[in-house]
């Protein structure tokens, strides 16, 4: 039987008087890919910036390993487990390839694991390896897409969010994000995908959710929403 690892459950989420997530319920379990889709402004970087903790939500419960995490400090939060791979990447343009990485074990004290974790990313990322001194603000988009992976991986996540991987990169590029948030996955990081690729999205995940304006509108295996018509015609050109 699958365990829960992330509940959302029934979260309404306001900036002002704008009501951005209307009563949205989410469950990830241990081990999976889960993907959330849908389009501009439909609330996807809110429901992760809720879970890792920027924003609050009004009512509702959000639980992480049987743990409840609504409201609690960003920086507690990623000390139980989760990290987010920021929507734009959002790297340190000022700071090196390596001093990013030092940034993402922010919350860490064990030099010896931040070490092996440190070499563990420049394994899975050969090209930021070769530019470990290199300011992060010259790097490529796919360059610091993969900078903003390493970085979230260094605080070891148990859940690891993801905003839009593929926003902005050349088809080849998305290709190998995705295939690396697949070997992320298989190497046993549980990870929440958002994405407006929903092909891409749909061809990795095992559960996805749609949401619209605030709104979960569909959910269920990914496999199954990728081969529906209603998904087809809506979020996949025909
Ligand atoms: P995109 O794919 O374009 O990033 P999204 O699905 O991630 O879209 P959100 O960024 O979560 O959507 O936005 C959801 C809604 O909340 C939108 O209507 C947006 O205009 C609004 N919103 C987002 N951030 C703010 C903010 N800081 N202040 C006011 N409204 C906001």
């Amino acid at each position: 039987m699958a365990k829960t690892m992330l509940k959302v459950d029934n979260i309404n989420v306001y900036y002002g008087a704008i009501h951005a997530l209307k009563g949205i319920s989410i469950e990830v379990n241990e081990g999976e890919i889960v993907t959330l889709i849908g389009a501009n402004g439909a609330g996807k970087s809110t429901t992760l910036r809720t879970i890792s903790g920027l924003l609050k939500p009004k009512n509702g419960q959000i639980s992480f390993e049987g743990k409840s995490i609504g409201g609690m400090l960003a920086q507690n939060i990623v000390k139980l487990g989760i990290s987010q791979v920021p929507e734009g990447r959002r790297v340190f343009a000022h700071m090196s390839v390596q001093e990013n990485l030092e940034l993402g074990a922010f919350i860490r004290k064990d030099s010896k694991g931040i070490k092996e974790d440190m070499d563990m990313v420049f394994t899975r990322f050969p090209r930021l390896a070769e530019r470990r001194t290199q300011l992060a603000g010259t790097l490529s988009g796919g360059e610091q897409q993969m900078l903003a992976m390493g970085r979230a991986l260094m605080s070891r996540p148990r859940l690891l969010l993801m905003d839009e991987p593929s926003m902005g990169l050349a088809p080849l590029l998305v290709k190998e994000i995705f295939s690396i948030i697949t070997d992320i996955n298989k190497t046993g990081t549980t990870i929440l995908l958002v994405e407006q690729n929903a092909h891409m999205a749909l061809s990795i995940a095992h559960q996805a959710y749609v949401l619209e304006t605030g709104r979960i509108t569909l959910a269920g295996d990914a496999k199954e929403l990728a081969a529906s018509e209603e998904i087809r015609k809506a979020y996949l050109g025909g």
